[in-house]
């Protein structure tokens, strides 16, 4: 188990942890000593190897007395995608993964993902006899609608592969900020890196967490939150959530998972002059 809040269970479901593309090419506006403003606020993140930042993509399961939620499907095998790491890969993490959590796909009530991007929605659905079909038999999958609007008409693989044959099995339901999944989860706008995204307030006994989603992709955007992430949908936009988010975790005291935070992607927000420091747990 990856962490309690109050008396709900929260596993990680790590499917990889490799790196992508270089910090200069992931914030394009950012100033050029980007390199060492990384290496000091997330230190350890970028591949001596490659100089490409490691990203996690990881999902959070969360064990209620009431659901088993799924927050972020990850990227799925056999899915086309741009980043050649995440293309057309097949392995067996993510379901080991869920195995070691004490779970399989039919124990999964729902699947909130925190945005339609191909790594947050890519195991709602597997391959089978050379068909996508829900890999979560028995669950509802919660997606914001403002995303399913958007790559809807975009079309693309990513739609169709992972999104519409959800919508096709009638276990898909759109959501909007706000919603409220049982007692204790609840999804809280943070728009910009897509039109619907949010991340995900979790509450009990007392106890507060939030999953950022892409709210935030490295612990570095603490310090630095007006750097644009290239994957943003609308860059200005998502630097105002991002600072939002990161005033109402210093504020509220909540800890923080940060979907794509280097390991172990856990820890709080502390405020430091103009902006905002990390600290693991
Ligand atoms: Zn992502």
């Amino acid at each position: 188990m990856l962490c309690k809040i109050g008396d709900i269970e929260v596993w990680r479901i790590l499917e990889m942890n490799v790196p992508i593309l270089t910090p200069e090419d992931l914030w394009p506006n950012a100033e050029s000593d980007v390199r060492e403003v990384v290496e000091r606020h997330a230190p350890g993140s970028i591949d001596a190897a490659t100089g490409g930042l490691i990203l996690p993509v990881q999902g959070f399961l969360l064990k209620t007395s009431q659901h088993i939620v799924l927050v972020d499907a990850c990227v799925g095998n056999h899915k086309t995608n741009r980043l050649p790491a995440w293309h057309m890969k097949s392995d067996n993490r993510f379901m080991s993964a869920l195995t070691a959590a004490g779970v399989g796909p039919e124990d999964i009530d729902y699947v909130l993902c925190t945005h339609l991007h191909t790594d947050h929605a890519g195991w709602n659905t597997q391959l089978v006899d050379g068909r996508w079909v829900p890999t979560f038999p028995n669950a509802r999958y919660l997606m914001p609608a403002e995303d399913n609007e958007l790559y809807r008409e975009l079309g693309g693989a990513p739609y169709v592969e992972s999104v519409a044959p959800v919508v096709e099995a009638g276990q898909a339901e759109m959501v909007t900020p706000g919603h409220m999944l049982g007692d204790h989860i609840t999804l809280i706008p943070t728009p910009g890196h897509t039109p619907g995204h949010a991340s995900i307030l979790i509450r009990h006994s007392g106890a507060e967490a939030v999953i950022t989603g892409d709210a935030l992709h490295s612990t570095v955007q603490c310090w630095r939150p007006e750097w644009e992430f290239i994957y943003d949908e609308d860059g200005k936009t998502a630097v105002a959530s991002r600072k939002q988010l990161l005033g109402d975790a210093v504020e509220a005291g909540w800890k923080v998972l940060g979907s794509h935070f280097k390991l172990p992607s856990v820890g709080r927000v502390k405020a430091e002059g103009d902006a905002f420091r990390w600290e693991e747990d």
